[in-house]
């Protein structure tokens, strides 16, 4: 595992997601603006009012999935600072090659992955 080449994905993918989320910050802003317009303003249209809602509600979710992506990926670049990266958290070893290419922040080999998944999927929340 290269592990330069690792941090060089994770920081360009950390930069793409810190953009994404000002990106949507701005956007909640301004929704937060037209909110108070609606206050003010009697007589908008309701179709206006729920277009305006669903962007709301797609801002938040873009803002959350983008934190979560940026956890897991300072995650992954303590885990290179520890020379813990690329091996697998639950069984200890090595994550390959071709999936850390495709997924830098991958915390779990794939059958572990698919164990903590199915483990979330049964009620752990
Ligand atoms: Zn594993």
């Amino acid at each position: 595992m290269d592990t330069h080449a690792a941090r060089g994905r994770l920081i360009a993918e950390r930069e793409r997601l810190e953009g994404v989320r000002q990106a949507a910050d701005r956007l909640g802003a301004g929704a937060r603006e037209a909110a108070e317009r609606e206050l003010s303003s009697a007589d908008q249209h309701p179709a206006e009012l729920a277009t305006e809602t669903i962007e709301r509600e797609l801002d938040w979710t873009v803002v959350r999935h983008a934190e979560a992506e940026l956890a897991e990926i300072d995650a992954a670049l303590a885990r290179l600072d520890a020379s813990t990266y690329g091996s697998c958290e639950a069984c200890g070893q090595p994550i390959s090659d071709a999936r850390l290419d495709a997924l830098p922040a991958a915390r779990y080999c794939v059958e572990d992955q698919a164990k903590v998944a199915r483990a979330r999927r049964n009620g752990h929340r």
